[in-house]
């Protein structure tokens, strides 16, 4: 079927209007009209090129809500008419170890992306969200809770799981000390989620002036991390450090924070880290330094729920696909309260 989008025609072009052909519906397929789609920093790295494996043209998007236009032959969880969301992934082997246990990002075949991916069967480049339909397996389709604000619901896709599968992984909970590191898309749906599991949470930022939102958001404590006294002062508290930053940084300021055994998980920067790691802190105290890579789909339909009970969504911008580039500079210049999210109506007109 012909599609509009908004795609990056290379690694320096602004994003443009596009017009492209998505595959019919097969069987398990659900056609969805986008409603909303979420603006995540990995559109910014991937429009660029900033990891060397875009290919162009390119259509960003994985933070989706849509409403089901139709359904194929076998589908059986989902109506024409119900509200849907799709996030970071719309495929994956479904045999391999890692996708048996509801871990299909880790799939040994290779998880097929939402965008700047590879159908398994018709080897086509997938495109994302800044469009108007995508065609999406159930099997990678969540439910969205009924009551929540559906712009607001999109940056759940990829920042609230992203942010919610460390926590669960490290099973924060009453009790737990938890530090996010970035106050942006990502940062703030922790804070969110970390206080809604009843963890005492601290904001590590470099913007003063985003203290009063961060307590807002759920931070009990803010530090400024450029702050040598301030960091001095929150010395062996944590027992997980989320680590949002995008681009190369320095975590050694940030590993004598954790008490003895805890860990700092990466989500943000993929590369090597500068200055170098700082072994010593970690072998004496029996830290860890992790990563984690957004989460499964069984994974992601427990966070959504859970966000339909506490009444969690993301703090939005709503933007015009029109002012995709604008909003793609404010991300960059971290100036963002604390997700855009492309009103796709807007393509229509
Ligand atoms: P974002 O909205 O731009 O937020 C990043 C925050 O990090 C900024 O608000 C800023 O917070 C801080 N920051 C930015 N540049 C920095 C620098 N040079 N040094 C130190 N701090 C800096 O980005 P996002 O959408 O949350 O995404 C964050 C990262 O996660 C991106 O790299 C993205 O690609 C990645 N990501 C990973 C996964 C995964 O599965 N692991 C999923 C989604 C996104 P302050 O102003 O508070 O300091
Ligand atoms: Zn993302
Ligand atoms: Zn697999």
């Amino acid at each position: 079927m012909k599609v509009l989008g908004y795609a990056a025609q290379s690694s320096t072009s602004p994003l443009g209007l596009f017009n492209f052909e998505r595959r019919a519906a097969r069987s398990d397929d659900v056609v969805i009209e986008i409603l909303y789609c979420g603006v995540c920093h990995t559109d910014l790295h991937l429009a660029r090129n900033d990891l060397g494996f875009s290919t162009y043209p390119l259509v960003p998007g994985h933070e989706i809500v849509g409403r089901v236009l139709s359904t194929g032959a076998d589908v059986k969880k989902f109506a024409t008419g119900d509200i849907v969301g799709v996030g970071c992934m719309v495929d994956s082997c479904q045999h391999c170890a890692f996708c048996a246990t509801g871990l299909e990002q880790n799939c040994l075949e290779g998880a097929v992306f939402t965008y700047n991916g590879v159908d398994r069967i018709n080897n086509q480049t997938t495109y994302g969200g800044y469009s108007e339909k995508i065609v999406v397996s159930e099997k990678f389709i969540l439910k969205i809770p009924s009551g929540l604000d559906l712009a607001g619901v999109a940056p759940l896709l990829c920042a609230g799981i992203t942010t919610w599968s460390p926590l669960h992984h490290w099973n924060v909970g009453k009790g737990s000390r938890v530090a996010v590191i970035g106050l942006g898309g990502l940062g703030h749906m922790a804070l969110k989620l970390a206080k809604a599991l009843g963890a005492d949470v601290t904001l590590f930022t470099r913007s003063p002036g985003k203290e009063q939102d961060a307590r807002r958001l759920g931070a009990d404590q803010v530090v400024i991390s450029s702050d040598a006294q301030q960091m001095l002062a929150v010395s062996g508290q944590f027992d997980l450090i989320i680590d949002t930053v995008p681009y190369v940084h320095d975590v050694n300021p940030y590993t004598p924070t954790l008490r003895v055994g805890g860990t700092l998980v990466l989500v943000g920067y993929l590369g090597e880290l500068k200055p170098a790691v700082n072994s010593a802190v970690l072998v004496l105290g029996g830290k860890s330094i992790a990563g984690s890579f957004i989460g499964g789909i069984a994974e992601t339909q427990a966070m959504l729920d859970f966000c339909g009970e506490h009444g969690i969504t993301s703090d939005i911008e709503i933007i015009s696909i029109e002012d995709i580039n604008d909003a793609y500079e404010r991300v960059q210049k971290s100036d963002v309260k604390y997700r855009f999210v492309v009103d796709l109506a807007s393509l229509k007109s």
